[in-house]
């Protein structure tokens, strides 16, 4: 039954303490919401299963997080994919090359 405090989350009653049920309800908000598709743009994606996400206007399917459409560690994987970190071992690696050149000189 849902409650004021934790709503669908009250199907639990008392069991499992206020935080957990908290997040329960969190979490399922944001996976039954509709989210922007990344193809069309509209607000049409829904969650199909566990890190299944299906556009309902273009019929796009999308691999995302468990719960909601993006997670931090996929922007990471994405701003890889755009080449954003191409230059950063580069740059490492001409770092250690210039300390090493001062070591030896000193
Ligand atoms: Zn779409």
């Amino acid at each position: 039954m849902a409650t004021k405090k934790v709503k669908g989350a009250g199907r639990f009653k008392e069991r499992y303490g206020i935080k957990i049920r908290t997040r329960v309800n969190k979490i399922e908000q944001t996976s039954r919401i509709k989210h922007e598709c990344p193809k069309c743009t509209k607000i049409t994606l829904k969650r199909q299963a566990a890190g299944i996400w299906v556009c309902k206007n273009c019929d796009v399917k999308v691999a995302g997080g468990a719960y909601k459409p993006n997670t931090p560690a996929g922007k990471i994987i994405n701003q890889i994919k755009m080449g954003k970190f191409a230059n950063l071992k580069a740059q490492a690696l001409a770092q250690t090359a210039k300390k090493e050149a001062e070591a030896q000189t000193a």
